[in-house]
């Protein structure tokens, strides 16, 4: 903490101090977001990068279509079906469990706690 005995005269700091506080107190944390794909087998991760339309093979819940997948948006290629990353997290293709591999359905471990 700095002393009080010499306060800061606010005019003459140049514009430094604001970006220096506003690095100080952090915004939200940048979101973890890394997927994984538990069961990779016939799976890619792709970049929709052409002209041709490429609709996500699931919809929103409460949408009545299929949306697009859009130029740049990375998603999830199986043998024939195409996920968004959104929706392939929501049907758990994806999924952002690191330790995945350690919940894996069907076996049986015991928590750690
Ligand atoms: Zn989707």
């Amino acid at each position: 903490m700095p002393p009080e005995d010499e306060p800061m005269p606010l005019e003459e700091t140049p514009a430094e101090p604001a970006p220096v506080a506003a690095a100080s107190t952090p915004p939200t944390p940048l979101p973890d977001a890394r997927l994984y794909v538990p069961n990779q087998e016939g799976w890619e991760a792709k970049i929709k990068l052409d002209t041709e339309k490429v609709y996500c093979y699931a919809k929103l819940p409460g949408e009545e279509y299929f949306h697009l997948i859009l130029n740049g948006e990375i998603f999830l290629q199986g043998e024939i079906e195409k996920y968004c990353l959104r929706c392939a997290l929501r049907i758990g293709v994806a999924t952002q469990d690191r330790l995945f591999w350690q919940n894996r359905v069907g076996k049986r471990r015991p928590p750690a706690v």
